[in-house]
């Protein structure tokens, strides 16, 4: 701590910040220490400053200001981003640049369908707004209580209702943009058409704050369903999970809003380190046993919707694509399934220590024989670690952590994370998939990235960050490797 004695010394910088935003939202880094640190608290960084503008207009002034300066930006919108790329590095040059208090709801458009909102509104209180006028607002995270509108379009945030709507760039239909020389860039078109010229607005959109500054979006906006059913599958074989989802897929059409799958190694860890969420079925050993967690929206009513619900999952029951099966039966229980689903796998595993988190997606046809031979490699190579899956199957999406073995230290992981990280990024790769499926590269992956892209790609995302960013002031260090 500091004393009289030994005062902090004069940052002319943060009086220039302090004179844009107001003296309260302008603090030295150390003052603001939940900024320097990611929320798996696996990236710590430091800050010269942390700065929240509270419109376009301050982030734009203050953009100038460090773009003269030549001091490198680090945007950050909730800080719930599983890649740190919300989180300085450990240079303390930066300044963090919060959208927390850009946060007003600016319009919904009930004819259009659509909400215009600012990039630090929260994901979950945009939601409500929306449900308040009788609309659907699709994005649905675990961490919509505390993540941003900016920080989901930084990522393209997927979530659990990808399989109906997409991610978020498919829901986006305009952006207001804060540049890396300060200007701000109007696109908050509210038009399902627009072919005038090149896509700027995905090119931002995915970015991760390293080609420009999310300020405000425009995003899609859907009649609410009548009613909404969840059930709960208990499947043998991943490859009949597949077959499963097929059968969905087709019996309920573009009412399928949810296929989210959890192996039985995860369901058992979440009965023996989180036991306060019920699990609807007792845990079972074996290797290849699945839940799959499905969930329709009928557009007519509840009764419709429960009877389609229960003729499709009877007809797999049948076709012995399920082994057994529980419907929700009341809302309760509905967020009851969804409570293991969204918290309690991430709640077990954290108790069981920190494991190598792998966010990869695949062709959906190539799911089973990557979860087969990489959990056979991964056991071959690295003996005795522990595979946990869950994830968003609809989408092809695989959240694959690897645990170390029971009975090792967390240094376990200073010789093997490299390598065993290595193996299943190849494994993904070699079949057609991505290493970052939606929580983005950050720094976590920055390095990894080369491996798995042509390297022609690559240049070609170099020389549009050279194109936005010249001066590689904005969130240097994510995405691309300087
Ligand atoms: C429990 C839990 C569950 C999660 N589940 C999912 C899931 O199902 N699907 C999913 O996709 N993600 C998930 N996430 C990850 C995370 O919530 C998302 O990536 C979310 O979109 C991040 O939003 P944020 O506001 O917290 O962004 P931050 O973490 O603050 O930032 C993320 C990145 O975006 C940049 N950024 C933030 N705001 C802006 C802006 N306004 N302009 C430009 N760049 C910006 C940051 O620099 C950083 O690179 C989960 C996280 C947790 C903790």
């Amino acid at each position: 701590m500091r004393t009289a004695a030994h005062p902090r010394p004069a940052d002319p910088l943060l009086d220039a910040l302090r004179a844009i935003v107001g003296p309260a939202h302008a603090v030295p880094g150390e003052d603001a220490p939940g900024a320097l640190v990611d929320i798996l608290q696996r990236h710590t960084g430091r800050a010269r400053a942390v700065v929240r503008p509270a419109n376009a207009e301050e982030v734009a002034t203050v953009v100038r200001l460090l773009a003269a300066e030549r001091v490198p930006i680090v945007p950050q919108g909730g800080h719930t981003g599983l890649a740190g790329g919300g989180t300085p590095d450990a240079s303390g040059t930066a300044v963090v640049l919060s959208l927390s208090r850009l946060d007003r709801i600016r319009e919904i458009d009930l004819d259009n369908d659509t909400v215009t909102v600012e990039a630090g509104a929260i994901l979950d209180t945009v939601r409500e707004a929306a449900h308040a006028k009788g609309r659907w607002f699709p994005l649905s995270l675990p961490s919509g209580g505390s993540c941003t509108i900016g920080g989901n379009l930084a990522t393209n945030a997927g979530g659990t209702q990808v399989v109906r709507f997409g991610n978020t760039r498919a829901l986006t239909l305009g952006i207001e943009v804060v540049t890396a020389e300060g200007e701000i860039w109007n696109g908050l078109r509210g038009l399902r058409k627009d072919n005038a010229g090149y896509d700027l607005r995905d090119l931002y959109i995915g970015s991760e704050g390293t080609l420009g500054i999310v300020t405000a979006a425009t995003i899609k906006l859907f009649p609410l369903p009548a009613a909404q059913q969840t059930a709960l599958l208990k499947v043998s074989g991943i490859a009949t999970v597949i077959a499963l989802l097929r059968h969905a897929r087709r019996g309920f059409g573009a009412a399928l809003t949810g296929f989210e799958i959890v192996s039985a190694a995860t369901w058992r860890l979440v009965a023996a380190k989180a036991p306060e969420y019920r699990l609807p079925f007792a845990p079972e050993d074996g290797d290849d046993l699945w839940y799959v967690l499905i969930e329709i929206a009928d557009e007519e009513s509840e009764a419709h919707g429960r009877e389609r619900l229960e003729a499709v999952i009877g007809a797999a029951l049948e076709a012995e694509l399920a082994d057994d099966a529980v419907v929700a039966e009341s809302l309760a229980q509905r967020e009851a399934f969804w409570a293991v689903r969204e918290h309690g796998l991430g709640e077990a595993q954290k108790r069981d220590g920190w494991n190598a988190k792998h966010d990869v997606s695949l062709p959906i046809s190539r799911i089973p024989d990557f979860v087969a031979d990489t959990g056979a490699a991964l056991r071959r190579e690295f003996p005795g670690v522990r595979v946990f899956v869950h994830g968003h199957a609809g989408d092809g999406n695989l959240h694959y952590h690897v645990a170390r073995p029971e009975g090792t230290g967390p240094d376990y992981w200073d010789a093997h994370e490299r390598p065993l990280r290595a193996l299943v990024h190849r494994a993904v790769t070699a079949r057609g998939g991505s290493i970052c499926a939606e929580h983005g590269v950050g720094q976590l992956k920055v390095h990894a990235l080369p491996d798995s892209k042509p390297p022609l790609e690559l240049a070609l995302m170099r020389r549009i960050k050279a194109a936005l960013d010249p001066n590689g002031l904005l969130n240097p260090g994510k995405v691309l490797a300087p």
